[in-house]
């Protein structure tokens, strides 16, 4: 496809943002002075700025554009949908064709322990949702002791007030007087930057210990829930040694707390199954999911909800006092019933297990041959890459944390890939769609990014002699 022509007036597009929008994670300041990249078009994984520049998506959007971009069908799908039921809310017994539709082929798709879901707009909206549900159930089930829900450091659940104190992002907690109170957090599964003398198993087991030995502490009688991405985004693609997840299972079930599973990325084949859970054989009891719902072609996401929770409100509960306008929006609905049919229709979560997912995987792995790469992880169609001063010593990390996976996210961008940089590790996650001749295309670039960064680093004298 030839580049776009520059028809918009990047400056001057600068400026009035610049002057007028505040964006979220970003330094207004620093914003200002640089101005913002603005995208303009977006075809499969191809994205287009205002000034004609084409680049990879390497991050499918936010975590979320598993069909890719521009897809008519799911257009035509929210089109016809608002011609017919532009909005209207599923408040106080009331609903819509869409918002019934979607929720059947979710119960369809989702493990058999869930049969329901409730809809919300957003990833932090179902982690407000969860945090409420946890409570009110233990409330429900006479031991209203159980209010602490034990979360990890550096896990992420939104920005909302739960989502950021269910996750353990500590500048955001410093932001707004966080946690609230009742939520504990433990290690995280992190055997590269963590995991000390342990083997990657060893350091699994003890990771997942530290929910018991937290119980424990806590008092298992005042411990609600324990929620956890199956592999952690946003802090990094942290792929949890193969000994983690089977351990949290067995302390779950022995202390009988919920087990909350944060599906907004995992959810939707991005680690080959259906979703994260089924990839590693965990049973929870409330799933949250977002991003790959609608492929972010509308904002909608929504609380799996098991027949155990379920049960509780449906027996014991009379009201839940919850809901938001836009739960179970009927555009957003059709935009992801089209979005889930095309998935079901190319095999995609299938592709990634058996094709895309292998073939990407082999020649990321390759990367980790590279004298700045200490480890090249990645699963299904999301991975990192460790960026290390000193090949071969998982303690000797670049200072000040953050500035080299910076500078290579800008080289990257120069070379038309999207990445991102979490600390000094480079995180991809494409579309599931990514053909065998974009994925060369993004190792290739990324290659060419490693080596800029490394020669450039060089020249600085950063690197271990
Ligand atoms: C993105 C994300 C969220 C928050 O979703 P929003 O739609 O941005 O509110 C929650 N949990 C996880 C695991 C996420 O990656």
């Amino acid at each position: 496809m030839p580049a776009h022509s520059n028809l918009y007036p990047t400056k001057d597009l600068q400026a009035r943002d610049a002057a007028h929008h505040i964006h979220p994670f970003t330094d207004t300041g620093a914003l200002s002075r640089e101005g913002s990249r603005i995208i303009t078009h977006a075809e499969g994984v191809w994205l287009t700025d205002s000034d004609g520049n084409r680049y990879l998506d390497g991050m499918a959007g936010l975590w979320c554009s598993q069909v890719g971009h521009g897809r008519k069908e799911i257009v035509e799908a929210v089109h016809a949908q608002m011609s017919e039921l532009d909005y209207y809310n599923t408040f106080f017994k009331t609903t819509h064709p869409p918002a019934i539709e979607l929720a059947e082929k979710l119960a369809e798709l989702t493990p058999p322990q869930f049969n329901r879901v409730f809809f919300v707009g957003s990833g932090s909206e179902a982690n407000d949702t969860v945090f409420r549900m946890v409570r009110t159930y233990w409330d429900l089930m006479g031991e209203g002791e159980r209010k602490v829900i034990i979360g990890r450091w550096n896990g992420y659940h939104g920005s909302t007030l739960a989502g950021t104190s269910l996750g353990g992002m500590k500048a955001m907690h410093s932001q707004g007087d966080l946690p609230v109170p009742g939520v504990h957090h433990i290690a995280q599964p992190y055997w590269f930057g963590e995991g000390g003398d342990m083997s990657p198993d060893e350091f699994g087991l003890w990771a997942a210990r530290e929910l018991e030995r937290a119980i424990e502490e806590i008092g298992p009688e005042k411990v609600g829930a324990f929620i956890a991405e199956p592999v952690q985004g946003a802090g990094g693609v942290i792929i949890p040694p193969d000994t983690y997840w089977p351990e949290i299972s067995r302390i779950v079930k022995k202390y009988n707390i919920l087990l909350v599973a944060d599906e907004v990325i995992c959810g939707f084949g991005r680690l080959g199954t259906w979703f994260g859970s089924e990839y590693y054989g965990i049973e929870p009891d409330l799933m949250p999911i977002a991003k790959g719902l609608s492929s972010g072609y509308l904002p909608i996401g929504g609380v799996m909800v098991s027949d155990r929770v379920a049960n509780a409100f449906i027996e014991r509960g009379g009201e839940f006092f919850h809901g938001y306008t836009y739960s179970g929006h009927p555009a957003c609905c059709a935009a992801a019933i089209a979005n889930l049919e095309i998935m079901q229709r190319e095999k995609l979560v299938e592709r990634v297990a058996s094709d895309i997912g292998p073939y990407l995987q082999a020649k990321w792995k390759a990367l980790a041959e590279h004298p700045l790469v200490g480890e090249a992880r990645m699963v299904g169609l999301v991975g990192a890459l460790e960026l290390v001063p000193a090949k071969g010593d998982r303690r000797k990390a670049f200072a000040p944390v953050g500035e080299v996976g910076t500078l290579c996210r800008d080289i990257s961008f120069n070379n038309g890939l999207v990445m991102r940089a979490v600390r000094d590790s480079m995180i991809i996650s494409p579309p599931l769609v990514l053909s065998h001749d974009e994925a060369d295309i993004l190792v290739e670039r990324t290659q060419k990014t490693l080596d800029d960064t490394y020669q450039a680093l060089k020249r600085d004298g950063r690197l271990a002699a």
